[in-house]
């Protein structure tokens, strides 16, 4: 039986970790800790936590005291530290919160597992470790910077963060780093592309975009929508990490990217073509739009869904133009392909959306709906 340490679980992609993970492996015990932020969302993983396989702790990774309680209760053998401030725009508002957590709650999981994991030293004075152990960061592409038209991330390019979002990520991986170069403390980085798919938090571009479109409002693309994403199916990410921490090579970095760049503009212009799509071939979906305009035909009226619905906004400062990320390493050394095609993969997501709005509606309560409006109102 190992036993993980899952921060951040109750968010989009550490939510999709622990189901995929859950429903891998049966001799695997998960802790989750989240502090339950705007971002966190209990009732995403209630469905998982029995108490038996997989526990619930509320609180914050930057809390020490907390986190050696838990390394003495479960002796974990892995954490993989998903918790984060994960909003570039978030990160624009209040800097010092992604300093907070993204750097000092990162730095404070690496200490406890310093702490609870080395069991001496050797004759170089060097820590010795416990020999089933790893520290898994999850870190994304926005370290490396911004791209010209053309070229990609290796792991080899150099940091080059520009937002206050991707700087703390940074700092974080260079203590990860730290820690495997100072104290031999066994690690793994993966630094992902953007993703997408189920329990997203409509703050970010395609969940925003469903969610605007159900409600017949205006579609925000900031600056001519140009930047470029390379986006890939949160759970081929899921299967990438579990890929590294078991199979990569200690004090590594992957890259983890689908080839599959969009502007956002695109991704704005496909998402109105596929719910459009799915309604058309299935007008029970209908039923899910809050702009109820009766058609001719007696049922609710799709013809507004069309490119006229996007406005352009005044763009993010600082707004990195492309990332694309050269995914080679972990394809080559631990064989890593994305199996879901973008096609497959939006589908797969806007259904998901159409069908679980009760799970939007519980999330997007009165803090969402101010920070929408502080985002984008006289934008
Ligand atoms: P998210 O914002 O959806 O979830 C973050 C979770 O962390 C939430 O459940 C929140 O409650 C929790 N959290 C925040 N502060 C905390 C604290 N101090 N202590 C404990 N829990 C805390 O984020 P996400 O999109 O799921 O991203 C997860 C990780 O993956 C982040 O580290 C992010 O940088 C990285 N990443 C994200 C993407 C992406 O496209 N979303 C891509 C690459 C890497």
């Amino acid at each position: 039986m190992k036993t993980y340490l899952v921060t951040g679980a109750a968010g989009f992609i550490g939510a999709n970790f622990i189901k995929y993970m859950l429903a891998k492996y049966d001799d695997i015990q998960i802790v989750v800790l989240d502090l339950l932020t705007y971002a966190g969302n209990l009732g995403t993983i209630a469905s998982d936590i029995d108490n038996k396989r997989c526990f619930f702790v509320k609180g914050n990774i930057c809390d020490r005291e907390l986190a050696d309680q838990l390394f003495a209760k479960y002796a974990f053998n892995y954490v993989v530290n998903f918790a984060a401030e994960s909003h570039v725009d978030r990160s624009i508002e209040n800097p010092q919160l992604f300093l907070q957590t993204n750097i000092l709650g990162t730095q404070n999981l690496l200490d406890a597992a310093r702490q609870a994991w080395t069991t001496g030293k050797d004759a170089t004075g060097y820590p010795t470790w416990r020999t089933d152990v790893r520290f898994h960061q999850v870190s994304t592409d926005e370290v490396y910077g911004s791209l010209g038209a053309t070229g990609y991330f290796t792991e080899t390019t150099p940091l080059n963060p520009h937002s206050p979002y991707s700087a703390s990520k940074t700092s974080a991986d260079l203590f990860v780093q730290a820690y495997a170069d100072t104290y031999k403390m066994p690690v793994s980085i993966t630094r992902c592309s953007n993703n997408y798919g189920p329990y997203h938090f409509p703050e970010k571009l395609i969940p925003l975009i469903i969610k605007n479109i159900l409600e017949g409002k205006k579609l925000p693309v900031y600056g001519d929508g140009s930047n470029v994403r390379d986006w890939l199916y949160v759970e081929d990410h899921c299967k990438a990490i579990d890929l590294v921490i078991h199979k990569g090579k200690a004090g590594e970095v992957y890259n983890v990217g689908g080839h599959n760049e969009k502007t956002n503009l695109e991704i704005v212009k496909l998402t109105i073509r596929t719910i459009r799509q799915l309604m058309e071939e299935e007008p029970q979906y209908r039923n899910v739009l809050k702009k109820k305009e009766m058609g001719a035909d007696g049922q609710l009226s799709i013809d507004w869904i069309n490119d006229d619905l996007i406005t352009f906004v005044k763009d993010r400062l600082g707004h990195d133009q492309r990332y694309a990320i050269d995914p080679s390493k972990i394809q080559r050394e631990l064989g890593w392909l994305p199996e879901t095609s973008f096609e497959t993969g939006i589908v797969k997501t806007i259904r998901w959306y159409l069908e679980n709005q009760a799970w939007v509606e519980d999330i997007t309560g009165g803090d969402y709906m101010q920070y929408y409006e502080r985002m984008y109102k006289g934008r």
